[in-house]
């Protein structure tokens, strides 16, 4: 079976999205890309994760035409393929409608710096305005709100994550989610404060070494 391997993971990964609390029903949806063969494997549109079989899990070229698997693709499979054209330090996306950064999304709000975990992504995470799902234009937009960093939050929608692979994106839009529940309770009780640009440096470079991720300045 074509990309085997990565149909395996998917559908692992999917369950757990539902069992680590980062989305509900079918909500959400993960894809993963070979750089070698071109191609990304990403999950079906609409079907109980639980019941999920590797063949479930469709292949398509980074354009959005499909090149193996009977199921209709995930409607976003725009928003995946957009990271696989445009950057090559991003080779799995993880989106799911996690309650708090759904929340936050729903603010329009983004994520400042109040927990280190955030380095996880990057200095903070953006916040998209809102575009209607499964639109390129949402695509495009999720991918200019995740320059330079490894996660977005979609106006009025959710959360995305991006990765080296399935685990590094999966963990970072845990992270995420703890970050965007933290950053809420704090501004539910007062002003959180925020670490400034030198504290995140550190931790960047830190993460970083720790073989996860980001640079770059806002
Ligand atoms: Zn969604």
């Amino acid at each position: 079976m074509l990309m085997e391997q990565e149909r395996t993971e998917i559908v692992e990964y999917l369950k757990m999205l539902i069992t680590h609390g980062l989305t509900k029903g079918t909500g959400g949806n993960i894809s993963v890309y070979s750089p070698e063969l071109k191609l990304m494997a990403i999950s079906p549109s609409g079907m109980d994760y639980f019941k999920l079989m590797p063949e479930d899990i469709v292949i398509m070229d980074p354009e959005g035409n499909v090149v193996d698997g009977k199921r209709k693709p995930s409607s976003e499979y725009e928003m995946h393929g957009i990271f696989y054209r445009e950057r090559t330090d991003i080779l799995s996306v993880v989106h799911a409608h996690s309650p708090y950064a759904s929340i936050l999304a729903c603010l329009n709000w983004g994520i400042e710096p109040c927990s280190y975990l955030i380095g996880s992504a990057g200095r903070n995470v953006r916040c998209t305005k809102y575009e209607t799902f499964g639109t390129e234009e949402l695509a495009q937009s999720a991918l200019e709100g995740m320059k330079d960093r490894y996660a977005v939050l979609l106006g009025n929608h959710g959360l995305l994550a991006g990765g080296l692979d399935l685990p590094t994106a999966f963990d970072t839009a845990e992270e995420i989610e703890f970050c965007a529940e933290i950053y809420y309770k704090c501004k539910a009780v007062g002003e959180p404060v925020l670490l400034n640009k030198e504290q995140m440096d550190v931790i960047i470079e830190k993460f970083a070494a720790y073989g996860v991720q980001p640079e770059a300045e806002e």
